[in-house]
C-alpha cells in the first residue's frame, strides 16, 4: 500500500528515530544481560557454597573442642571422687571390711571410667587438630570467592550505571526526533515496530533488498520507493524508505543502526565507538 505525502525530511527523521529506538533497545538488552551476568551468578552460588562449607567446618571444630573439654572435666571430677574415697579409706574413717571392699571396687571402676574419658577426650582433641588445616583452607577459599564476587559485582554496577547513563542521554534526543516525524507516520511506525522485534522501518538497499529482512523487493515497488514513496516490505511488513544520501545498508533486522556514521543522516547518534 503506497503512502504519499511525506517529505524526504520526514522519512529521514523516521529512519533516524528508528536508529535511536534500536540503540535504546540494544542498551536495554545489554542491561538485562549485565543484570543476569552468569559470571556473577556463578560466583554468588560459589560464595554461598564456600560460606556453608566454612561454617560447617567451624561448627565441627567447636563441637570437637567442647567434647574434648567435657571428657577432660568428667575425668577430673572422677579423680576428685577417687581422692575423696581414698581419703576415707586410708584415713581410717571406714572400719567395716565389707564397706572397705565395696569402696575399693568402686575406685577400681572409677579408674576404668577415667581411662575411657581420657581416651575419648584425646580422640576428640586429635580430630579437632586434624580438622584445623581443612577449616583454614575452607575459610581461605570463602574469602577468595567473596573477594572475586565483590569485584565482579562492582564491575556489574559500573556497567549498569554506564548503560543507564547512555539510555538517559538518548531518551530526550529520541523524544525530540519523534516530534520531527508527522504523527500518522510515527503511529504507523510504532505499531509495526511493536510486532517486529523493535524494527518498524528500514532503508531499501542499493541491490533492492529490504534493509531489515534482506528479501528482494519487487522491481516496481523498489522503483516507487526510490521515487520517494513510503512503501511496505511484502516479506516482513516493515516500512521501506529510500535514503537518498546513503548507499547500501540501512537499519538492520537486528536493530543495529546504520553501519557507518558517515552514511547516516545528520544528527546521528554520534557514538559509533560505543557499540559492543
Ligand atoms: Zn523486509
Amino acid at each position: 500500500m503506497a503512502e504519499i505525502g511525506y517529505t524526504r525530511s520526514d522519512l529521514r527523521s523516521l529512519l533516524e528515530l528508528q536508529r535511536y529506538d534500536s540503540e535504546i533497545n540494544r542498551l536495554r538488552v545489554a542491561i538485562e544481560r549485565t543484570r543476569n551476568d552468569p559470571e556473577v551468578e556463578a560466583l554468588r552460588t560459589q560464595a554461598d557454597a564456600t560460606f556453608g562449607a566454612a561454617q560447617a567446618g567451624k561448627e565441627r571444630v567447636v563441637k570437637l573442642k567442647h567434647a574434648a573439654a567435657w571428657q577432660e572435666k568428667e575425668a577430673d571430677d572422677i579423680r576428685a571422687e577417687i581422692a575423696e574415697a581414698e581419703r576415707k579409706m586410708y584415713g581410717g574413717l571406714v572400719s567395716n571390711p565389707k564397706e572397705l571392699d565395696q569402696m575399693q571396687k568402686r575406685v577400681e571402676q572409677l579408674r576404668i571410667d577415667i581411662g575411657r574419658h581420657e581416651e575419648l577426650g584425646l580422640a576428640a582433641m586429635v580430630e579437632s587438630e586434624e580438622a584445623e588445616p581443612a577449616l583454614a583452607g575452607q575459610v581461605r577459599a570463602q574469602a577468595e570467592v567473596e573477594a572475586l564476587l565483590v569485584k565482579a559485582e562492582g564491575k556489574q554496577r559500573v556497567a549498569l550505571a554506564d548503560l543507564g547513563k547512555q539510555i538517559k542521554g538518548l531518551t530526550p534526543k529520541r523524544a525530540e526526533m519523534a516530534t520531527r516525524v508527522p504523527e500518522p507516520l510515527r503511529v504507523k511506525y510504532e505499531r509495526i515496530r511493536d510486532g517486529r522485534s523493535g524494527v518498524g522501518v528500514a532503508a531499501i538497499r542499493r541491490d533492492d533488498l529490504c534493509g531489515a529482512c534482506s528479501v528482494e523487493v519487487p522491481r516496481a515497488l523498489a522503483k516507487a520507493i526510490v521515487a520517494g514513496r513510503l512503501e511496505t516490505c511484502e516479506s516482513c511488513g516493515r516500512l521501506l524508505i529510500h535514503l537518498f544520501e546513503t548507499a547500501g545498508a540501512g537499519v538492520g533486522a537486528e536493530g543495529a543502526p546504520a553501519s557507518s556514521p558517515a552514511e547516516g543522516p545528520p544528527g546521528s547518534l554520534g557514538q559509533p565507538g560505543g557499540r559492543r
